[in-house]
């Protein structure tokens, strides 16, 4: 099974898709990580996406393109995979379209999640992430058992560098504008399942599983 979870930054994609690679022993495949990950390893990659990444505009297509190919080349992902802030433009959409057939596979479903814009900034300005495992917390939310530790493995969290106020808006702004039309794309090829984002994580979840298990 291969899905895409699609929704603006803040959604609460990271978060469902904890449950979703457990529930459904689905690869997760998170560009966002990828690329946070090369940077912290000052790896080449890491080093051409930085500017991109700190100002909150998307990654040139080729550079995350690139990324994604090489990930789909793992034998891992051959039984399936969740595609989270990927893709991002109608472009991403397309490479993706001609990639999945060599690996025998398509895309079985996108989830929309929506949820309201003034939600959208207090989730991403109260977001923490685990520095060892990247599990995703919030200060409000879903707070960890012992602060600014992670209740999973124990690393400790931060605040990502793009989650301030000003790289919020313009995320957001970006979102709108470039990966918007991701969701006609989708609609016109009977693949997008929306869902409502604005509730609590397990009630939200419980909707996707619905979705999920209908696929
Ligand atoms: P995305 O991956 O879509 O950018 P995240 O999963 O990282 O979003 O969630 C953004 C923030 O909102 C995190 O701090 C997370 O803990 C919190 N969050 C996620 N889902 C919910 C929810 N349903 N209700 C309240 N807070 C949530
Ligand atoms: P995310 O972790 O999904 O919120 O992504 C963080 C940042 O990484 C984005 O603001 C972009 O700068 C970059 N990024 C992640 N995925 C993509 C993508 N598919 N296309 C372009 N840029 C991306």
């Amino acid at each position: 099974m291969l899905i895409i979870l699609l929704g603006p930054p803040g959604a609460g994609k990271g978060t469902q898709a904890e449950s979703i690679v457990k529930d459904y022993s689905l690869v997760y495949i998170s560009t966002g990580d990828i690329l946070r990950a090369a940077v912290k390893e000052d790896k080449e990659l890491g080093r051409k996406a930085k500017h991109y990444m700190d100002q909150g505009s998307l990654v040139p297509d080729e550079l995350v393109v690139e990324i994604v190919k090489d990930r789909l080349k793992d034998p891992d992902c051959q039984n399936g995979a969740l595609f989270d802030g990927f893709p991002r433009t109608v472009e991403q959409a397309k490479f993706l379209d001609e990639a999945l057939p060599e690996i025998g596979s398509m895309v079985d479903g996108v989830l929309l999640i929506e949820v309201d814009e003034d939600e959208l900034i207090e989730r991403l300005t109260g977001r923490r992430v685990c520095s060892k495992c990247n599990a995703v917390y919030h200060l409000k939310f879903n707070p960890p058992e012992v602060r600014n530790v992670c209740d999973q493995c124990g690393g400790d969290l931060y605040q990502r560098d793009d989650d301030s106020i000003e790289t919020v808006k313009e995320r957001l702004e970006v979102y709108k504008k470039q990966t918007g039309p991701l969701i006609s794309f989708y609609k016109d090829k009977n693949v997008l399942y929306p869902v409502d984002g604005n509730e609590d994580i397990s009630s939200v979840y419980k909707k996707i599983k619905a979705v999920l298990d209908k696929l």
